[in-house]
This record gives C-alpha cells, structure tokens and sequence, in this order.
C-alpha cells in the first residue's frame, strides 16, 4: 500500500465498509459485544491481522461495541462480530484470539515532557511512575555518590523531587543539600518543574542573600527567622543559569544521549497503553532518527518552541505537516503561570490557609501574551499555553478572543495545557472559541496529598472533566510527565474516583464514567491534535493502535483499575509491547 493511487483506493474500501456498518440497527442487550459487521458484499483488502473473541469498547459512536475486527496495512479495515471477521481471512492472515479480554483504543497523553534523557542518565531522587515515598536522607546519600564523581564547582543534580511523597514529612531545605557538599552547588528538582532546593553553596554563588527581593513571577523562600530555607520558585531560579560549571558534552554525545532518551521513553510509553503521544518540543532529529532505526514505538504530535517553531512561522510550516508517525502540533507550552502542584499557580483569591495573602505566580504580562498568541494564530499553528489558575485562564482566553478578532481562523482549537482552576464563565468562553483543555490525569491519584493546600471548594472547581463534558468540551488527558506520572489506567482511576493514594477523595461532583473517561484518554486525544479522522477509535478506516486489558475497566472495581495488565499494545497493527 505505498503509492497514492493505492492508498486511495485503500480509503474508499475502508468508507465502504464504515459505511455498511452504519447501515445495521444497533446491536442488542443479549449480545452485547456482537457488533452489527461490515457489508459482506463490499470488497475489502485482504487483512494480515484478525483480532477476534474480545469485548471492543471502539469509542466510535456508530459502533460502541463490537467482538473483532481486522486489521490491513497497519489500518482497521473491518469491525463486527467474530465470526464476521473470521470470514475475512486470506492465506497468511493472521489471527489473534483475545479469549473475552477488553481491547480498547490506544491511548493518547497530550502533554508529556517525554524526558526520556533524564530517566536514563541523572539522579533520580524520587519514582517517576508510581507513588513512593522516600526519605530525605535516601536524597542526600543519591547525590553524594554523584559528587564524589564530580569536580568540585560543578552542579549536582536531582531529579523527581516530590515534596509531599517524603517519609521525613518535613520540607527539603538548603541544610540537607550542604550535607551532600559545601563545595558543589547541588540543587534538587521538584518533578512538578516550577519549584527547586539548592543548597548554600549554590545560593552563595548566585549572591543570594536574606535580604535579596523576589523578582516578578519567583521567589526566595524564608523560613519563619526570615532565612533562607533553599526552596526558589519559577522566574527566581533564573539567577542560576550563569552560576557554577556544567558538565558539557560533545554535539555528538549530545545527540547519542538524545536518541537514547527517546527510544527509552518510547519503550515505557507503549509499556502503559499509549500509542500517540503529544511532545513538549525535545529533540525533532532525535526522534526522527529513532524512528528511522525502527525504535520509535509510539507515533507523536510534535510541539514546537523556540528554533523549530520560528522556522515554522517564517518557512510557512502549519500544524498538521509530518505523516502518521511523526506530526507537527500545536505549539509547545507557552507559559501563562506557576504550577498546581507546587502551590504557585495564578489565583483570583489568596491561597486558601496562607497568612501572606500570596495569589501565585503570573509568569507573562498580557500584553506579551496577546502579541504572541497572536503571531502563532496568523501562522496558521495551533497555540497552547500553560494556564493553571483561573486568573490564567482568563488571561489565556482573553488574548485568543482578540487574536480571532483580528483575524478569524475557522477550527482552530486553541490548547490549554493543564486548564486546572475553571469557573462558569471561563468554561463558556472555552465553549465558545472551541478551545480544547488538555488536564491534569493521574494528579487525582497521585497528588491527592496536596489537596487540602487548596481545600475543597477549589478542588470542585478543578481537574473538571465533569464540568467540560457536560458542557460539550473536548477535554482530554495531559499528564504533564515529568510532573505526573503518565499511565493512563492511573489516570482513568482518578477521574473515575477522584480518590487518591491515601483513601481520600475530593470534587467528587468532577467524576465521570469508565466510558467517558475512555474517550478522554483516546477520541478526545486525537481531537486535540486533529487527528481524529485517523485515530483515537476503532472504526474501519483509521489506524490500528489498541491497547488489549487483562481485565475490563468497567467490570473491575473502580480502586483497582490502575492494576489492571496491559497484556499487549498494538500500533499500526504491529505489537509494540506484550505483557
Ligand atoms: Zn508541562
């Protein structure tokens, strides 16, 4: 199926049997899983892969059920029922006997550092998939291993700091890190990626001092004396860049530790069931290359920043170029506020229990905002920013109002990256533009000990799946990894419960379904990247990427979906990870 007139002919087979499906009545309560087939008199390639005997929750509303489906050129080319399919085969098709398992559509993150690098070659000080707790002596004796390989003056790094998963149930100060060394500038990364804890040293050759002022958008933090405690949030960790000696690599190391990162990831993406995944910008040559060696495992929506999305705008590059592996997205974050994790997000009231009447960290001034939302939207690329708080949000929505003013684009769906803190009003502004959210997913889990910072009338505002769906928002799953951890079972838990780690539960009223939280992670996935024509259900004509579960996510008791087995992740028709 390589040349166009082929591929042509490929697509109006794929319509014509859509379209037979479409034809049936709805299949009936005695057999649930008995999809309505294809029409048998349409012609259809012959498929390689027949995937038969499953319980196919398909997302594709035609359809929602089915038991099978076949599978030609790496695209579906046929759903129905199993002896329907079975009918299909060829000499050398292939078929895959499920025995009742559940296979869903792949998954989609549409957020992800998809730092692959920093998993394979730094210090990591706290578990980056699964919550753990760890001690803060367990942090000190990490890094003094890698400073006694390193030359005085030179950073000691850690990274996936995580300051509510710490037995020691005490903040991180500047105190542990100058027990790891005096003579090194040591800082420790929070995974959430807007706060850090360096030790004196550091702070000594940034010319910190007690009596140094916060600069806009960051701050020193002090202890109750007034001290300095280590912790800097945001803009104020900037001051750091130009201090100390860095470890430097050769282009060619870099480019090597590059690719290596992105094989990794790509390997622990389809692990947990994600077959498309959205980059914050990374290394485009890498991933290219990765895939050119046949490591590349997950296809990705490549968001640009800095060098690759100029040369988007001045070259007249548009959100959508690439092929089905590799695709230019929207931009990369463009950074509106602080972090809902680490307590710094932009709020329209101060944050609930702090004496100082502290409302978060505005990163960018509106009117830098509004001009380049602006440029982005004339490109012709989708815009994302990062807006957490409320107050973002707004500042976030404001300058696409203008933006579209000035210049109406049709269906652009301008991404808000995290979207956390909403209000009526900013949901029907969302509503009306078309926006599309990309949320927070395994926070509800994972960072439910961070909660009571904010109480529970906020946390019925946040996170609000509930609130998007039914208001007819395209919402989907962002994990924002390094911040949380990425698997999406862990993410569909949450927002099926909203019950964290530790047994409690907050904005109950934000849960949703099994089956919306489904869509989520999948169509409405592909939605956010436009790509829906292609991916994110099982339907004749689109790709083939599921995901096959040991157990059905419906049918399971709702704290136990997390554990359930990826037995098996399939993209483009081609096993990517068996269990
Ligand atoms: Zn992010």
């Amino acid at each position: 199926m390589t040349s166009r007139q082929s591929r042509r002919e490929f697509m109006g087979l794929a319509a014509a049997s859509a379209a037979g499906i479409l034809t049936r009545p709805a299949f009936g309560d005695a057999h649930p899983f008995t999809a309505a087939p294809f029409s048998p008199s349409a012609p259809l390639a012959d498929p390689d892969l027949l995937v038969v005997n499953a319980k196919v929750y398909t997302m594709d509303g035609a359809t929602p059920k089915a038991e099978a489906f076949a599978v030609s050129g790496g695209r579906i080319i046929a759903v129905g029922s199993s002896a329907d399919v079975r009918g299909l085969a060829r000499k050398g098709s292939q078929t895959f006997d499920a025995k009742g398992m559940t296979i869903v559509p792949g998954f989609t993150d549409c957020h992800n550092h998809a730092g692959g690098t920093t998993l394979l070659y730094e210090v990591l000080v706290g578990n980056p998939f699964e919550v753990e707790f760890v001690t803060i002596d367990s942090i000190v004796q990490k890094l003094r291993a890698k400073a006694q390989q390193t030359p005085a003056g030179m950073w000691v790094d850690g990274y996936f700091f995580d300051d509510t998963k710490v037995k020691d149930k005490r903040q991180l100060v500047a105190r542990d890190l100058d027990q790891v060394s005096t003579e090194h500038p040591v800082v420790v990364h929070h995974r959430g990626g807007h706060t850090s804890f360096y030790n004196t040293n550091a702070l000594q050759l940034a010319k910190i001092d007690k009596s140094t002022p916060n600069p806009p958008g960051g701050t020193f933090d002090r202890d109750e004396g007034g001290e300095l405690n280590g912790r800097v949030t945001d803009r104020a960790r900037n001051v750091f860049n130009s201090v100390g000696k860095r470890q430097t690599f050769t282009a060619e190391q870099t480019a090597q530790r590059e690719r290596d990162g992105v094989a990794h990831i790509s390997k622990q993406f389809v692990r947990y069931g994600l077959t498309s995944v959205h980059h914050e910008s990374g290394d485009l040559a890498a991933i290219q290359e990765v895939r050119a060696r046949g490591e590349l495992l997950h296809r990705v929506s490549y968001e640009s920043s800095g060098r690759v999305l100029e040369s988007m705008i001045t070259g007249g590059i548009k959100t959508g170029f690439g092929d089905e592996w590799i695709k230019l997205g929207a931009t990369s974050e463009h950074t509106v506020d602080g972090s809902f994790s680490e307590r710094t997000m932009a709020l329209s009231i101060p944050y609930p229990g702090l004496q100082s009447g502290y409302r978060g960290n505005v990163t960018e001034t509106q009117d830098d905002l509004n001009s380049w939302i602006e440029r982005v939207h004339r490109a012709g690329i989708q815009v994302n920013c990062h807006a957490n708080g409320d107050v973002a949000i707004d500042m976030f929505l404001t300058a696409v109002e203008r933006a579209q003013k000035s210049f109406p684009r049709a269906d652009t769906r301008p991404k808000i990256t995290h979207c956390t803190l909403i209000n009526d009003d900013l949901v029907r502004r969302i509503k009306t533009l078309g926006a599309v959210p990309a949320m927070f997913t395994t926070y509800a889990y994972y960072n439910s000990d961070k909660f009571v910072f904010y109480g529970e009338d906020l946390m019925k505002r946040s996170m609000a799946y509930r609130t998007f769906i039914d208001a007819g928002v395209w919402a989907a799953a962002g994990s924002d990894f390094s911040p949380g951890p990425f698997a999406p079972l862990m993410g569909i838990q949450g927002m099926v419960t909203r019950t964290g780690w530790d047994g409690k539960t907050w904005g109950a009223n934000q849960r949703i379904t099994v089956d919306e939280a489904l869509r989520v992670n999948t169509i409405n996935g592909a939605y956010n990247s436009h790509e829906e024509a292609t991916k994110g259900s099982i339907s004749a004509g689109k790709l083939a990427d599921f995901v096959v579960l040991a157990d059905d996510p419906h049918t399971v008791s709702p704290e136990k979906i997390k554990d359930i087995q990826i037995v098996r992740t399939v993209v483009g028709g081609a096993t990517a990870y068996q269990g």
